[in-house]
C-alpha cells in the first residue's frame, strides 16, 4: 500500500480516478472514483468501494450483483492524485457481463488475449483451425506437444540459437495454454500459484 497516506484529495473535487487492474493477469477491469472515505472503506473491508457520482454515495462494487473486487493492494501515481487498485475479481466486473469494462479484446494484455482466442476455438470446426483440431483430440495431443516443444526450447537454448529459442518458446507457451484450456484451467490459475509462491 505504497504512499497511501500522502494521497492528495485536496486537488479538484476530492474524487480521484481509481484504475482497477487484475492483480494476476494485468487486465484493466474498470475505472471508478474514490474519495477519502471510499479509500478508507476499501482498506478497512478489503472490498473495493468507490464514490458513485450517479448515486452520490459510497458504492461497494458488487453490492447488488455479487460481482465484487477483493483488494490486493492500492498504489498511487507519481504525484498522488490517481489510484491504481490491484484486485482479484469475483465474476465479471462489468455490469454488462464482460470480464472487463474495457472488453475490446485488443485492449487486453497479449497473453490474456491469446487465451481468449484459444477458448473461442473450442468446439469450432476442426478444419477451420489448428487450435480447434487440438481441442478435438482432447488434452493428450496438446500435452504431447508441450513435451515436444519443451525439448525444442531446451535444444535451442543449449545451441545458443536465440531466434530458434524465441520461436520454440512461443510454440511452448501456445501449446501450454491450449493444454490448460483443455483441462478447463485459466492462465490466472497458473499465475495464482506463482503469486502464492512469491508472497512467502
Ligand atoms: P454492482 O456494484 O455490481 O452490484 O452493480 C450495481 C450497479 O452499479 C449496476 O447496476 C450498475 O449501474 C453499476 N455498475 C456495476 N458495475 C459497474 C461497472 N463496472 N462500471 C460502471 N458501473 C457499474
Ligand atoms: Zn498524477
Ligand atoms: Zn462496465
Ligand atoms: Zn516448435
Amino acid at each position: 500500500q505504497s504512499n497511501i497516506d500522502s494521497v492528495d484529495f485536496a486537488k479538484g473535487d476530492d474524487l480521484l480516478p481509481a484504475i482497477v487492474q487484475h492483480a494476476l493477469s494485468g487486465e484493466i477491469l474498470m475505472q471508478g472514483y474514490m474519495n477519502a472515505d471510499a479509500l478508507q472503506q476499501t482498506l478497512d473491508t478489503q472490498q473495493v468501494t468507490f464514490f458513485s457520482r450517479s448515486k452520490q454515495r459510497l458504492w461497494t462494487k458488487g453490492e447488488s450483483s455479487g460481482n465484487t473486487l477483493a483488494l490486493v493492494s492500492v498504489h498511487t501515481d507519481c504525484d498522488q492524485d490517481s489510484l491504481l487498485v490491484l484486485v482479484k475479481p469475483t465474476g465479471p466486473t462489468c455490469h454488462l457481463g464482460t470480464r472487463s469494462c474495457f472488453s475490446d479484446a485488443q485492449s487486453q494484455p497479449m497473453l490474456q488475449r491469446l487465451m481468449d482466442i484459444i477458448e473461442s476455438r473450442r468446439g469450432a470446426p476442426v478444419d477451420s483451425s489448428y487450435t480447434a483440431s487440438l481441442f478435438a483430440e482432447g488434452v493428450k495431443r496438446a500435452a504431447q506437444k508441450v513435451g515436444e516443444e519443451g525439448v525444442e526450447v531446451a535444444l535451442a537454448a543449449a545451441a545458443g540459437d536465440d531466434k530458434e529459442l524465441l520461436n520454440e518458446s512461443a510454440d511452448l507457451l501456445y501449446h501450454l495454454m491450449v493444454t490448460l484450456a483443455a483441462r478447463d484451467l485459466s492462465l490466472n490459475d497458473v499465475l495464482e500459484v506463482l503469486h502464492q509462491r512469491h508472497q512467502s
